[in-house]
């Protein structure tokens, strides 16, 4: 404990010393390296530097989970899409890791069951660890399962949710776990979530794979696509985009 005392100690003073000398503010500046150039979004436009996943036109990026064949859920006019009740889940060509994903989902106008069984798809960050897409507006199911939770293990910090019907908006920063070559995970994974603008998950750890039955799991993986839950509702989606980082 002493020794502990006399080590803070001499840092503090050590540390005080050197910003004495310090005196031009040149000093503290750093050039290089620059921030890249990226010219941000608007509205519907994607900012230069994201992969444009879905923009209304096609599902190119996407594919079929059960059989990698191409995904087949129905292309709006109003450049959206919709789950394809039955034709299950769809998950990007490409495998991310680390990343900023914008998505935009609309919970079906005509309401239709409760809980769980309400207006239910998901975002599945590397096919494992589920962004929960549900309606709660106005409707309760148990708090880890609710909208914009990490489904079973993390409460959202708000409901921020828009009525049935109304475009809402997802933006998700995401750093994967990592994992040793012995395959031992070494760092969790954590996410970060703005339903509608609002903070709703928070550097959230992710303790494992969302399972709906039991307990997280912990097996190594790496970069994986991201993947969209046919639950038999039909949500909608658009504009869907995304940053490597
Ligand atoms: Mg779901």
């Amino acid at each position: 404990m002493y020794k502990v005392l006399v080590a803070l100690l001499l840092t503090g003073i050590i540390c005080s010393v050197a910003n004495a000398q310090i005196t031009d503010p040149k000093a503290t500046e750093v050039w290089s390296p620059k921030a890249k150039v990226v010219t941000p979004g608007s509205g519907t436009k994607a900012p230069s530097d994201a992969i444009v996943l879905f923009n209304g036109t096609n599902l190119s990026e996407f594919v079929s989970l059960a059989d990698s064949s191409a995904a087949v859920w129905t292309i709006n006019r109003d450049s959206s899409m919709t789950v394809a009740a039955g034709k299950g889940n769809i998950r990007t060509r490409r495998s991310f890791g680390d990343c900023q994903l914008h998505v935009e989902f609309r919970a079906p106008v005509v309401v239709k069951g409760e809980g769980q069984g309400r207006g239910n798809s998901g975002i599945f960050l590397q096919q494992r660890y589920e962004v929960q897409v549900l309606d709660c507006y106005q409707n309760t199911t148990y708090s880890n399962g609710q909208t914009a939770s990490i489904y079973k293990q993390s409460i959202p910090l708000a409901n921020a949710c828009k009525k049935p019907g109304e475009w809402q908006t997802y933006d998700i920063i995401y750093t994967a776990p990592r994992f040793n070559k012995d395959s031992v995970l070494v760092a969790t994974g954590h996410v970060t979530v703005l339903h509608n603008g609002v903070l709703v998950q928070n550097h959230t750890e992710i303790k494992g794979t969302t399972e709906y039955i039991g307990l997280p799991k912990n097996i190594a993986h790496g970069k994986a696509p991201i993947e969209l839950q046919d639950h038999g509702d039909l949500v909608s989606y658009r504009n869907i985009w995304i940053r490597e980082l």
